[in-house]
């Protein structure tokens, strides 16, 4: 089983923001930039080609509105969509990264700090 189908079984865990019958959004474990997030499908697909096109169509409507909330809650100055298909992929579960971008960073926040700041801007909306 691919460690995603283990996030979404509860038996790895995760820095969830959002979550609901179709889709999970997490933290990435390995924070390119601060923010960097990763919606998955709960139901198993490899990559692209083998994911159907209504749940690729919802994933990009959460992603949006993920977007948004990250905006919110971090104010980054860009935002890169980013999924990686057979060689570059490291994890063979369909995944689309939302890597904020920033003019300048603070190398030093972590991501736990970074989860409770995103998590209480979801709270209050
Ligand atoms: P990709 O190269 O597109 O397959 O990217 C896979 C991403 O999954 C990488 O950015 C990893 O840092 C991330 N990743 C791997 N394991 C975990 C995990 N347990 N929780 C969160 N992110 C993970």
């Amino acid at each position: 089983m691919d460690i995603f189908c283990k996030i979404i079984n509860k038996e790895v865990n995760s820095y969830t923001i959002y979550e609901d019958d179709i889709v999970k959004v997490f933290l990435d474990v390995n924070q390119k930039h601060k923010g960097h997030t990763l919606i998955i499908p709960k139901k198993h697909y490899v990559n692209l080609f083998d994911i159907d096109t209504d749940t690729l169509n919802y994933i990009f409507k959460v992603a949006r509105n993920i977007a948004v909330l990250l905006k919110e809650a971090l104010n980054y100055d860009g935002i890169t969509l980013l999924q990686n298909n057979d060689y570059g992929q490291e994890v063979k579960h369909f995944h689309l990264h939302l890597i904020p971008t920033y003019e300048k960073e603070n190398e030093n926040s972590n991501i736990e700090e970074i989860y409770n700041i995103i998590k209480s801007k979801s709270s209050t909306r």
